[in-house]
Order: structure tokens, then C-alpha cells, then sequence
């Protein structure tokens, strides 16, 4: 494995820049933290050692201590060249999407909420890149992992760290299949299995539940599936993000309680950029818009 020493930083200062342009003209000046007019650079922390804060600290961010999730203070936003996100809002006490013990399960892509905040999903699990457990350490941005048996098996320890910062792992299959293409059987093992190896490993079972592709979402044979595994719903997503931008569903702009499909990738996949580079960039194109990053999990009652 290499994961050290990752590099080609050059191409996306310039792409960034563009992008950073673009959005600019779809979004005023967002939330009071942290308002400094400048464009935010890409990160540059995927390289060996991330650049220590040297001036860029933004004067008046939101720095309330402790301000979880999102509550990260300056220097820390700083170290990754990045403005602070606003901390997002407490959890809401009455929860927008509540789960029943058994039935049909839901399909959601968003979640009805009036704060100003959105979701980050991470999916399969392929890339194990170190720094970003640095990253989410630092930031503490909140995530939920959809894991791949079979993608992270070779080192379930890796998501560990991630974990236990509050992360929940959800499931995402056995083996990374086309839902619709395979038996109900077969559909059923890949639900299941899973399940069973991430609740081993992770020590709590999985509430939710994504198909590869977002494929067979709304099929009464893959709701069944999932019903006879534990997930109490299946989750989709709003915005898928690229490389340096998300790719919108509908419209250019991010909703309050989007739901955001993100991977963990490395320089392979991403051209070149890295796992805390593609990161940094989401994050920046959130703090753009003024929304904050919340954890689904919060919004979501579990069955009792
Ligand atoms: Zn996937």
C-alpha cells in the first residue's frame, strides 16, 4: 500500500480556482463565521506533512470550544487551509425521520429539517488514507460511513479511529453488486452478510442501509431485504461529490438536510488528488454556500 508521499497539487489550485469563481456567483457571503472575502486555496494536506498554520487564522471565526460537531477551532481549520464551517446546530430533540421496528422500510435522499445544515456520506471504503483520520481528528466534521464487506475487510481497523469520533459505519453490501441484476436470494446474502461482519467488527449493528448505485432503491425485493436484515431504511443522496465539486441532483445549490454521497478515494480515482484534497474541497464548497455539516444519525430516531 502506498499511502505516504502522495502528491500533484499543482493542477488543482487552478481547477479549484475556477470553481471557486463559479460558486461564488451562486452564493452571497454566507453564515458570520469566518468571512474573510478570499477564495479558500485546495487543501494542500495530502502531501507528506500538512502545512502548520502559519498566517491564515481567520479573524472573528466561530471559535466556541467544544461546539460539536463541526466545533473545531481556527488553527485547526487553518492547519488544512480551510475557513471554518459554521458549528452546526444542536440536534434536534423531536426527530425529523423516525425508524419503526419492523415493516417496509424508507427510502430518503434528504431530510426535512429547517436548519441549515447538510450531510456527509462516505461509501465503500477503499482508500485508507491516514491523514484523513488526521483530518476528522482535527476538524471533527461529523460522517457516517457506508462500508463494503469485501472492500474493507483486508483492514477493518482502519475505520476504527474514524469511528470512534462519533461516526456511525452503515452498510453497503457484501461485494459491491447491482441490486436489481442479482436474485432476491442473492440480495437478501448481500444485505445480511454484511451486516453481520460490520456489526462484528464495529460492535453495533447497522441502521441504515445504501444499494451500490443507489440500484434497486425502491424495489419491494430489496425492501424486503433489508427488512430481514436490521437496516431500518435506505438512504440515497442529493449531491454526489467529484473531485474538486459536487454533482447536483436537481439544481446548483445545496437544500437544508441534503444528504451528500462521497467516497473514500485516493489519487487513482481522483486523478491525481487526494482523499484529504477531494475532502478539503467539499468542505470549502459547503462553507461556501453557508451550510454547516451535521450528523444524519442525529436526525434520525431509531426504533426503540
Ligand atoms: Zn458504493
Amino acid at each position: 500500500m502506498n499511502r505516504d508521499g502522495r502528491n500533484g497539487l499543482g493542477r488543482t489550485r487552478a481547477y479549484a480556482a475556477g470553481a471557486v469563481a463559479l460558486m461564488a456567483l451562486a452564493t452571497a457571503c454566507g453564515s458570520g463565521g469566518g468571512d474573510g472575502g478570499k477564495a479558500p486555496a485546495a487543501t494542500s494536506a495530502g502531501a507528506a506533512a500538512p502545512q502548520p498554520a502559519g498566517t491564515a487564522a481567520p479573524t472573528g471565526a466561530a471559535t466556541t470550544p467544544g461546539a460539536a460537531p463541526g466545533g473545531a477551532d481556527a488553527a485547526a481549520w487553518a492547519k488544512w487551509n480551510l475557513k471554518p464551517l459554521a458549528p452546526a446546530p444542536a440536534p434536534p430533540a423531536d426527530k425529523p425521520i423516525k425508524l419503526e421496528k419492523s415493516g417496509p422500510v424508507p427510502v430518503f435522499s434528504d431530510v426535512k429539517t429547517s436548519d441549515k445544515v447538510v450531510f456527509i456520506t462516505i461509501d465503500d471504503g477503499a482508500e485508507k488514507d491516514p491523514k484523513f483520520v488526521e483530518m476528522l481528528t482535527d476538524l471533527k466534521v461529523p460522517i457516517s460511513m457506508f462500508l463494503t464487506r469485501d472492500i474493507v475487510k483486508n483492514d477493518y481497523g482502519y475505520f476504527k479511529p474514524l469511528q470512534a469520533l462519533g461516526n456511525h459505519v452503515q452498510n453497503h453490501t457484501v461485494d459491491h453488486p447491482v441490486m436489481s441484476k442479482i436474485s432476491p436470494e442473492k440480495q437478501k446474502s448481500e444485505v445480511c452478510d454484511a451486516q453481520s461482519a460490520l456489526a462484528e467488527h464495529y460492535g453495533t449493528a447497522p441502521l441504515l442501509f445504501r444499494p451500490p448505485f443507489g440500484d434497486g432503491a425502491n424495489t419491494p425485493t430489496l425492501n424486503s431485504a433489508v427488512q430481514q436484515c436490521g437496516p431500518r431504511a435506505v438512504v440515497l443522496w442529493r449531491e454526489s461529490m467529484q473531485i474538486h465539486d459536487m454533482q447536483y441532483q436537481s439544481g446548483d445549490k445545496l437544500k437544508n438536510g441534503d444528504i451528500i454521497l462521497a467516497h473514500f478515494r485516493g489519487p487513482k480515482e481522483l486523478k491525481g488528488s487526494t482523499m484529504t484534497q477531494m475532502f478539503g474541497e467539499l468542505l470549502a464548497r459547503i462553507q461556501e454556500q453557508g451550510f454547516s455539516v451535521a450528523r444524519l444519525e442525529d436526525y434520525i430516531q431509531a426504533p426503540s
